[in-house]
């Protein structure tokens, strides 16, 4: 007899899919409190392996690290109205401390702009304070309804850049680059996902921006995702805080200013994008173990070798570490190692030892094969090499393999429902139409230009409506 699925297929159902690999790979679990959760070390190290990857390319754009309150009085919140307006209903409010009511309820913050303008306000004097560029690693509270671990949390970490500029065209420019230089490369070329940049109409825009640039990925059931978000916030929040400077011809100017943010909600995007129904598999550019090296059982000469090959793929520059834990049935732990999908498995046993060889298992393309452990340090760079492409080759696939032209609002919704992405000229939809698709279930996820690149104004000629379902 067949020996039952380790996850529920994802042709079965998606969902239950997901949240079964994200228990069985030890990702996370679900918190006390609805729509929290416990990210479990394996998951963590995802999120860290993230953090560094981003932070890097963060401070190659010229942003510092700083650390603001995460109690935000409420008063802060209500100055700048669009902003209000749209976190209101997810805002969680204290209204007791240290056993006595409040006289101002603190927020517990949902995003930064208007804290961080407050000190803002006080640090830009002159035009020579400018660009300000900070980010901050934090986590945020929005009360969700509608929970999914990492996808949409109550709780959930992130970063969040805001900087302030001397002109409209600096902070647009600024945006643009943290969208694409940061957000794009680093979702691209180290979570090997193919993603579709463009801006959001003005509906799905942020509370208080005046543009909102988002990076939206297609997960293995056709739906879409929002996987960060870049902000143009024009001067409304400058205006609500005061935050002026000194121009260089002497007169008082109100700074323009950005924010941007990617959350945990990636390693969500990960497991959706890349798993498949044998767990999780990990592009090799971002995971913390490439390669483990497993002892099939406990003998001497077997550990001694497991270990000396991993020092020599550590030496070659390969991210290795050993699996010596015999006392575990082999097949349990290749079951394992398969959920939290390490790119490159090596099992070595005693006949391997003999023959020189050692067993290849690929977890990205799949199979296995022997090859002689000699000749292991030298290939597997390139081996790990072909299987991020590979990644980011199947992502792209899909993405467009389900993408389909339209020329119709019902050609659109039909696509959409069908877990595709319809592509419908704007002038065909509009704000009217868009408004509508609401009905269906469906949204649009971004307006592109018709070249591919992301478009300057909502109306611009030729743009393109993404259309799609969410998460
Ligand atoms: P925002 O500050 O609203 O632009 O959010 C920044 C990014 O956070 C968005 O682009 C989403 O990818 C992500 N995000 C928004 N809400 C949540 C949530 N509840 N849980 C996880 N990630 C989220």
């Amino acid at each position: 007899m067949a020996k039952p699925p380790v996850l529920t297929p994802r042709a079965d159902d998606f969902p239950r899919w997901y949240q079964d690999l994200i228990n069985k790979a030890e990702l996370a679990d679900n918190g006390p409190v609805r729509g929290t959760m416990v990210i479990r070390p394996y998951g963590y190290g995802l999120w860290e392996r993230m953090q560094q990857e981003m932070d890097a390319r963060i401070k190659e754009a010229g942003a510092q690290n700083a650390y603001f309150p995460l109690f935000i009085p409420q008063s802060y919140l209500t100055r700048e109205a669009e902003h209000v307006e749209g976190f209101a209903p997810e805002l969680a409010v204290v209204t007791h401390g240290g056993g006595k009511e409040l006289e101002e309820p603190v927020v517990v913050r949902p995003t930064s702009e208007t804290i961080i303008n407050e000190y803002f306000s006080k640090w830009v004097q002159s035009y020579r304070d400018l660009p300000l560029l900070i980010n901050q690693w934090a986590n945020v509270v929005r009360w969700e309804l509608r929970p999914r671990v990492f996808l949409r949390t109550t709780e959930f970490l992130w970063q969040e850049g805001h900087t302030a500029h001397a002109s409209r065209e600096d902070a647009r420019d600024y945006a643009a680059h943290i969208h694409r230089d940061v957000y794009a490369d680093f979702m691209e070329n180290v979570l090997a996902m193919d993603v579709v940049a463009g801006r959001k109409t003005v509906r799905e825009r942020f509370a208080g921006a005046i543009n909102t640039l988002t990076l939206e990925g297609m997960m293995g059931d056709g739906k879409a995702l929002q996987l960060a978000t870049s902000h143009e916030l024009g001067q409304n929040f400058a205006k609500a805080f005061d935050t002026r400077y000194l121009s260089k011809d002497g007169g008082q100017e109100y700074v323009w200013q950005t924010s941007w943010g990617s959350t945990t909600r990636m390693i969500g995007a990960l497991v959706m994008t890349h798993g498949d129904d044998n767990g999780l598999r990990v592009p090799p550019r971002l995971a913390a173990v490439q390669v483990v090296v497993v002892a099939v059982k406990e003998d001497e000469a077997v550990l001694a070798a497991v270990r000396e090959l991993a020092d020599r793929l550590t030496k070659a520059g390969v991210r290795a570490r050993v699996d010596v834990r015999t006392d575990t049935p082999f097949g349990r732990r290749a079951v394992d190692w398969e959920l939290k999908g390490v790119p490159v498995r090596i099992e070595i046993g005693p006949r391997d030892l003999a023959s020189g060889t050692a067993m290849l298992v690929r977890r990205i393309p799949g199979g296995k094969e022997p090859v002689s452990v000699e000749s292991l340090p030298g290939l597997l760079p390139g081996v790990l090499e072909a299987d991020q492409a590979l990644l980011l080759a199947q992502s792209r696939e899909r993405r467009i393999s389900r993408t389909s032209e339209v020329a119709t609002f019902d050609e659109a919704v039909e696509v959409a429902t069908g877990g595709g992405w319809a592509r419908l000229p704007w002038s065909a939809l509009g704000p009217e139409g868009e408004a509508r698709l609401g009905e269906h279930g469906v949204t649009v996820r971004c307006l592109v230009a018709e070249d591919g690149s992301v478009p300057a104004a909502d109306d611009s000629p030729g743009n393109v409506a993404v259309v799609a379902r969410a998460y």
